[in-house]
This record gives structure tokens, C-alpha cells and sequence, in this order.
């Protein structure tokens, strides 16, 4: 999972993707990056590095990244390496200079490197699924070379969605002519667009005569703090390219239904996102309140309910709005403490659980708690959690997941590749309350889930193992490298 922007048209373009990025921090912790481009000497300036945005990239490195076009990526590392050679955005000189960057995972990215090799003679020279999809758009730019004309750019993203399967949100930069994004035929990523009136000093600082600039970026939130109105999502396979000179683009390849990833709004979108039209927050009061009713059948005896922050906060509210009981956060975060679920081997997450959260003592002694998590992953952070509660005198735990028990691999994007690191797996809610030390466990059930989506046919795969596209060869790579 990754984060990214995309701005054109602002005479601060590098600025604006660095505050953008600042609101999706959360979707990558691994590296950052911004490339801009200088329409008027025609140059590209990157700067990127390991680690958090403000780690990565200094205020003075930004004043250095000129030019009114830029993207910005943050990165989260299912595919590659954490090294700063695999760090986006990525770039190549021809034709023209493309820098891209993206958000998601590449299904067949063996096959198509192999082709690429093969027919092509291009070699990919990183871990990163990115440069084998800017491979394909090169190559497919360079077959004309004739004006770059919104057809040609239409036809070389057809040619990517025909030949690259997966989940893939992106923006690039086509040095001398635009800003362009793309999301994959099934939209499992968030992306979306927006645009402002530029003040009277940007006009004057541009001096082209143009009222507005554009922002793409991964979730609403950039946007919005941005200023960027009229916000709209990019549909499945639909792509957006805005010229230098402000005109605006779109065309819409329609293979397959929608199907955007459901834990984009379980967990890893920003609460005041907006993904296809739905609110992460209601949403997630939403997934409370159908739980809440499931759990008020189950006569469990409950003295409060705590969520664990920050993700459950919405559905802990709705819950304890249901069964009439206390809504206490009595697990206080260590702010400056990584997302465990983002981290990358299992002895930091081990670590971090315990860096990231403390116990309001006082306040749960004696106490039958229902702890309430946006999903149960591997186990590791609610047995840690659990053991902390019991440590502090709590008399009994129920857990309770607004995520249905997660049994199969995600192939786009998310890190839990593997099913038997997945706690839920073949097993039954018991065997499941045993190995964490709960009392219970109690998960929302798949319909409910579908019933709060309403008219949104969401991807569940990792609930059911219904994929929306083959993923033979990513099961094919994974079953390969458990076997040694
Ligand atoms: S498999 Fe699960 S995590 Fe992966 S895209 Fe589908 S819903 Fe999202």
C-alpha cells in the first residue's frame, strides 16, 4: 500500500504533493519521494529517501524541486526491497522523460519482465512492480512519434491494462506535455481528482494565463486540505491526462465491474476520506452498528467498551450505542509509535506493540471488557493487547473485529500474503479466542459487511477467496517461496 500525489498547474507544485503526501503518511512509512518537472528549462528534479516523509525530504530540498508539475509517493513495500534505489517516484529519459509512481501491486509482473526482456530488449533493472509498468507506457509512447496527442496517451494505457494485471493507481509526469493518471479496470485502489482557482500572485507567478491548477492524489483528505474542489473519484479503469496548457482529458476502458478493496474503509484510509462516494467515517459507524446488533443477541456480559485506536474508534461508538454500555478509550497510543500492521517482519511487530499502546489501569479493574478492533491479522497485536488488559485487572475480554475473520491472501496490495500467518484461517471462532487469550471473539459478518457497502460491490477476497481476476501466477511466486 502506498500513497501518492499529483499536481499541475500550481506554481508551488512541489509544496502542495509535499503536504498532500504529509495526509497519507499512514499509507506508507518505508520511503519517500517527489519528482517536479520545470516546464520552462524542461529539467526534472527528485528528491527521495528511506523512512517518513519528514525524515525524507528537508523544507530547503523542497525549495530545490521547481517547476508547476510534480508527484509525491509514499511507500509501503509489499513488492522490493526497503532500499532507496526501489523508492518512488521512478523515471526514465525516453521518449520525452516519464517519471511515475504508484499505489498497488502487480499480479503477472514476473511475465510481463520476462516479455519485456524478450520482444522488447528492456531490461528491468529494480524489484519495483513500477518500472515494469513504466516499461510498458514507454515502450507503447515510443511507437509513434508523431504529436503526443491524448489518443496516442489513451491507446498506451490501453495496452497496459491489457497486458499488466493487478491493482495499480498511478501518476506520471510526460516531460514536456502533462500530468497523467490511471487506475486498473477493477479501481481496487482509491484515486481521485479535484481542482483550484489560482490566487492572483500564483497567476502572476505562471504568467500562462491559466485560472485553475489540478491535484490527483490516493484520498479526498489531500485534496481538501489542499483547497482543491469538485473532488471526484477516478473510475475503474478510467484515466485522466491534463496538458501544460489546462486542458483536461478523460476516457474510461470498462473491462469489469468495480471492484475497490473493502479494507481501504476498514482500515487504511484517513476517517475523513471519501472512497467512491462513501465516507470512511460513517462507514465505519456503519460496520458498529450491524455488529453491535449481532452481539446484542449474544448475551455477553459487558461492563464497557474500549476501542483500540485509532481505526475502531467510529464502530466502538456505534457498538456501545447498541448494547447501552460505557464507551471507554482506556488504551492510550504512543503517538510517535509505527502502525504494527505496517511494519515489515514479525519481531518488529512484537516490539512495537509494545511501544505502541498503555492501559488506563484504573478504569478496567475488575471490568468486563469488549475490546473492539478494526481487523484480527496475524494475532499478534490483540494477544499483546489482551495480555496487557489482563496484567491491569480486567476480569474478561471479548474481542471483536468490524474486519469478518480474514483467511485468505490479498494478491493487491496489502501485506498479509501468506495463510498460515493468517490467525483466522481454518479455524473457528473458539480455536481463534484460545490462541489470542480472549474469553470471545465475535467478527461482522460477511453479509453485514455487504449490506453496509449498499450499491458498492467491493472486493472481499481475503474473505472468501472470490478474486476478482486470476492470480495463479502471484499464488504461483508466493507457493515457490514458502516451499525453500
Ligand atoms: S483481497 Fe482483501 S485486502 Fe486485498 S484487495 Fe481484496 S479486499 Fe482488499
Amino acid at each position: 500500500m502506498c500513497g501518492i500525489v499529483g499536481i499541475i498547474g500550481s506554481p508551488f507544485a512541489a509544496k502542495e504533493s509535499y503536504l498532500g503526501l504529509l495526509m497519507l503518511q499512514h499509507r506508507g512509512q518505508d520511503s519517500a519521494g517527489i519528482l517536479s518537472y520545470d516546464s520552462n528549462n524542461n529539467t526534472f528534479n527528485s528528491e527521495k529517501n528511506l523512512g517518513h516523509i519528514k525524515e525524507a525530504i528537508s523544507e530547503e530540498q523542497i525549495e530545490s524541486l521547481t517547476g508547476s508539475c510534480a508527484i509525491a509517493h509514499t511507500r509501503y513495500s509489499t513488492i522490493g526491497k526497503i532500499r532507496k534505489e526501489e523508492a518512488q517516484p521512478m523515471l526514465t529519459n525516453y521518449p520525452y522523460g516519464i517519471g511515475m509512481a504508484h499505489n498497488g501491486n502487480i499480479v503477472n509482473v514476473e511475465e510481463v519482465k520476462k516479455d519485456l526482456l524478450k520482444k522488447n530488449k528492456r531490461m528491468v533493472l529494480s524489484k519495483n512492480d513500477l518500472e515494469v509498468m513504466m516499461n510498458i507506457l514507454a515502450k507503447e509512447l515510443s511507437n509513434d512519434d508523431e504529436f503526443l496527442s491524448s489518443e496516442i496517451i489513451n491507446q498506451a494505457v490501453a495496452k497496459i491494462y491489457e497486458t499488466i494485471e493487478g491493482a495499480y493507481s498511478t501518476v506520471t509526469i510526460l516531460a514536456g506535455h502533462g500530468l497523467l493518471a490511471f487506475k486498473d479496470p477493477n479501481g481496487f485502489r482509491p484515486l481521485c481528482w479535484g481542482k483550484r482557482k489560482l490566487t492572483d500572485e500564483e497567476k502572476g507567478i505562471n504568467q500562462n494565463g491559466q485560472e485553475y491548477t489540478y491535484a490527483i492524489a490516493s484520498e479526498s483528505k489531500s485534496l481538501q486540505f489542499l483547497g482543491y474542489e469538485s473532488v471526484e473519484e477516478l473510475k475503474e479503469g478510467e484515466l485522466i491526462y491534463i496538458t501544460f496548457e489546462g486542458v483536461v482529458h478523460k476516457f474510461q476502458h470498462k473491462k469489469t465491474p468495480a471492484t475497490p478493496c473493502m479494507f481501504e474503509w476498514i482500515y487504511f484510509a484517513n476517517a475523513d476520506s471519501k472512497i467512491w462516494n462513501k465516507n470512511v467515517y460513517q462507514m465505519r459507524l456503519k460496520f458498529g452498528e450491524l455488529l453491535g446488533k449481532k452481539l446484542k443477541s449474544e448475551n455477553i456480559d459487558v461492563d464497557i467498551v474500549v476501542p483500540v485506536p485509532d481505526t475502531s474508534r467510529p464502530s466502538a461508538i456505534t457498538i456501545s450505542e447498541q448494547l447501552a454500555k460505557p464507551y471507554r478509550e482506556v488504551l492510550i497510543k504512543n503517538r510517535y509509535a509505527q502502525r504494527t500492521f505496517i511494519l515489515n517482519s514479525q519481531m518488529e511487530r512484537e516490539k512495537a506493540v509494545h511501544l505502541k499502546m498503555n492501559v488506563v489501569a484504573e478504569e478496567i479493574k475488575d471490568k468486563n471488557l469488549l475490546i473492539v478492533d478494526d481487523s484480527i491479522v496475524r494475532g499478534t497485536t490483540s494477544k499483546k493487547i489482551i495480555q496487557m488488559l489482563r496484567a491491569n485487572g480486567a476480569k474478561s475480554i471479548t474481542m471483536v473485529s468490524t474486519c469478518p475473520p480474514l483467511i485468505k491472501p490479498c494478491f493487491f496490495g496489502i501485506d498479509f500474503p501468506n495463510e498460515e500467518e493468517l490467525v483466522a484461517a481454518n479455524k473457528t471462532n473458539r480455536e481463534i479466542a484460545d490462541l489470542i487469550g480472549a474469553d470471545h471473539v465475535f467478527f461482522l459478518d460477511q453479509n453485514d459487511l455487504k449490506l453496509a457497502f449498499n450499491d458498492l460491490k467491493t472486493c472481499m477476497a481475503c474473505l472468501d477467496g472470490k478474486y476478482p481476476i486470476d492470480v495463479s501466477a502471484a499464488q504461483k511466486m508466493i507457493d515457490s517461496r514458502i516451499k525453500k
